[in-house]
């Protein structure tokens, strides 16, 4: 991933340069500006003072959402010591986050074994779809290895589910004494169940993302999913590039 030497979000949200790296970035840092955790190429103004940059509390924006989960970790967490789960956390939300990142998403938060990303804000992009799709199979490949750097044996079951849906969500901040920066409506609850539907090194989408895609990629499986909390049945597509499986070594 490249990067840049002023806050994309910033810049392209504002046309405000924001400096996030080298000498110049100093006055920044001490008026508390520093780089977000969502993505490097952002400041913690993309984050904190949403409202004052939007000049509202809630924005509703076209984006897709990807949620990903580690499968077998709960299992996992009773048969081995916590400084291995560490180590395998560690690993995940670092290999989801360059993921992500290097397709130009954000990482708005990570539950445990699960992980919320976000595309087309505040770094706006035409493919956001093809880019979250992207970013869900470089997620898979990524992953392959965990199994084997923290030195799990085949005995163990290890995978990542990851389900994408895309449509109009709300974006902004919640909350008045703990805010949060966060996306919230009916795209991000599918997102979450067709996530859940999907099985460990599955990627699964809808036909929103489907039809975005045009062809671009394989599908293996149509499921009709009848999902916790939706009251229509939704079609799930499980997806692979060029014909290829992901399943974990
Ligand atoms: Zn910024």
């Amino acid at each position: 991933m490249k990067t840049t030497t002023i806050c994309q979000g910033c810049w392209e949200q504002m046309h405000v340069p924001i400096v996030i790296r080298g000498p110049f970035s100093i006055p920044y840092r001490l008026m508390g500006i520093h780089k977000s955790q969502m993505h490097p190429n952002l400041c913690t103004i993309c984050e904190s003072s949403f409202t004052k940059v939007k000049k509202q509390k809630q924005i509703v924006i076209d984006t897709t959402i990807l949620f990903a989960d580690l499968r077998g970790y709960t299992h996992l967490s009773q048969e081995i010591d916590d400084a291995r789960i560490n180590e395998l956390l560690h690993l995940f939300y670092d290999e989801c986050s360059k993921a992500v990142w290097e397709m130009e998403g954000i990482v708005n938060k990570f539950i445990g074994d699960a992980v919320l990303a976000v595309f087309n804000f505040p770094m706006v992009r035409n493919n956001h779809v093809q880019n979250a799709v992207e970013a869900a199979f470089q997620l898979q490949k990524r992953c392959l290895n965990i199994k084997k750097e923290i030195g799990l044996g085949e005995e163990h079951s290890l995978g990542v589910g990851i389900g994408v849906h895309t449509g109009h969500c709300s974006l902004g901040e919640v909350g008045t004494s703990y805010k949060d920066f966060t996306v919230i409506g009916s795209v991000v609850n599918i997102a979450s169940r067709i996530q859940n539907a999907a099985g460990s090194g599955e990627i699964l989408v809808t036909d929103e993302v489907l039809s975005a895609l045009n062809n671009s990629i394989t599908v293996t499986e149509k499921r009709v999913l009848n999902l916790k909390g939706i009251d229509k049945a939704i079609n799930g597509y499980t997806i692979s590039q060029n014909g290829t499986a992901n399943t974990m070594a």
